[in-house]
């Protein structure tokens, strides 16, 4: 049987995932790449949290990517501390938390990590295409370009939260292996920091402001570092903007979106490489298989409708509320039952603010 024609838009962790997919199953697809290069536009250390994902697997989250979806990750570093700070409190988990990855055009990146291990993939790069044009050219399209436009525009995407980020390399002395998170009202509006080290002498320090006018994110961050009383040397810079949405449906005649442009994006902590991998993966199934996408994708959308919720019940906290809460997380039993059990923790907190 002929295999059929798949273009994808966007070459990142969603749009190679399911490039290589597509590969594995017999076609050869053609990605389009708005940029020069592959992957996240930009270079940083992120973070994968075991946590967030309990619902889905309780296995080592790159083993089951590798069991479940063949992709095989090469992480920087486990995680095996997080250090949550927010106004008044502090408190550090210990434990197999999670990962350290390397995202964008850096060299073992996971983005590059997937680009590599294509071989009948043609990208091409510098091109935004009319991705109406291309629904009539090909069998199938993949949207994957983390931007909410094409869905938007077809009247399919509901914002849930707008983040403005402004990151940077920073050096300075750092452990390996702790994921350091900011929850500060004074400076993240509702969002998040965080500092994730790429070695023991540099780190990526990422500030995200929720619903806040861009211009207003160099002042934010200049709070971030007087409030925080950091004195580390800031090589490189960059300012972005995220917006995490529902979408629904994520299938339109021969047009699936995945990734972030699907939605795939936890809207608390902007966890998203994850759910774009599987979603890509689960996006390519579909096109082959003729699987019901929105029933294949149905456990990831549970997931990120249920952080949702989380996170309408988060923005009502005060610093004071933050505080707390933090403290609470600090509680030996607490972090006995969350962190050394393997219970379905987002479950279990939705439930409570339901009940609420
Ligand atoms: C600063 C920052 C830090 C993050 N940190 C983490 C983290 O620590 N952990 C985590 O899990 N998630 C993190 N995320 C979320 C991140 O978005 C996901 O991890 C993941 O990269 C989403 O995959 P994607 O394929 O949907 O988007 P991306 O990886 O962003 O890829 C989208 C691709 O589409 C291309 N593109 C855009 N528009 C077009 C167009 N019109 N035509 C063609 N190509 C186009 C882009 O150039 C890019 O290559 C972070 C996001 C940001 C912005």
């Amino acid at each position: 049987m002929a295999k059929p024609r798949v273009a994808i838009i966007g070459a990142g962790a969603a749009g190679l995932s399911c490039a290589h997919e597509l590969e594995r199953l017999g076609c050869q697809p053609v990605i389009y790449e708005i940029s020069r290069s592959v992957g996240h536009p930009f270079p940083h250390t992120g973070a994968i949290l075991e946590i967030l994902f309990r619902s889905i697997t309780t296995q080592d989250l790159l083993a089951f990517a590798r069991q479940t979806y063949d992709i095989s990750l090469m992480p920087l570093n486990r995680v095996k501390k997080i250090i949550h700070i927010s106004a008044n409190s502090r408190s550090i988990v210990q434990g197999d938390l999670g990962y350290l990855v390397i995202r964008g055009q850096l060299e073992n990146s996971i983005d590059n990590q997937i680009s590599d291990s294509l071989k009948n993939t043609h990208i091409l790069f510098d091109h935004a295409p009319d991705w109406q044009k291309l629904t009539k050219v090909y069998d199938y399209v993949v949207v994957a370009t983390a931007r909410k436009d094409i869905p938007a525009s077809l009247g399919l995407w509901q914002d849930t939260v707008s983040t403005s980020i402004m990151g940077a390399i920073v050096l300075g002395s750092f452990d390996e292996n702790t994921l350091s998170i900011w929850l500060n009202n004074d400076y993240t509006n509702k969002g998040y920091a965080y500092l994730a080290p790429y070695n023991s002498k540099r780190a990526s320090l990422v500030l995200c402001v929720a619903n806040i006018d861009t211009e207003q994110l160099p002042a934010y961050w200049k709070k971030f570092f007087t409030i925080e009383k950091f004195n580390f040397t800031v090589v490189e810079e960059f300012q972005t903007t995220l917006t995490a949405g529902l979408v629904y449906p994520h299938k339109v005649k021969n047009l699936y979106f995945a990734g972030v442009s699907g939605g795939f994006i936890d809207p608390l902590l902007g966890m998203g490489a994850f759910p774009s991998i599987a979603s890509g993966v689960i996006a390519a199934r579909s096109t082959i298989y003729h699987l019901d996408y929105e029933k294949e994708i149905s456990f990831l959308i549970n997931l990120i409708k249920k952080v949702n919720n989380i996170r309408n019940a988060f923005i009502k906290l005060n610093n004071t509320d933050i505080n707390r809460l933090i403290a609470i997380l600090g509680l030996p039993g607490v972090q006995q039952l969350i962190y050394r059990t393997k219970i379905n923790v987002i479950d279990h907190i939705h439930s409570l603010i339901n009940l609420w």
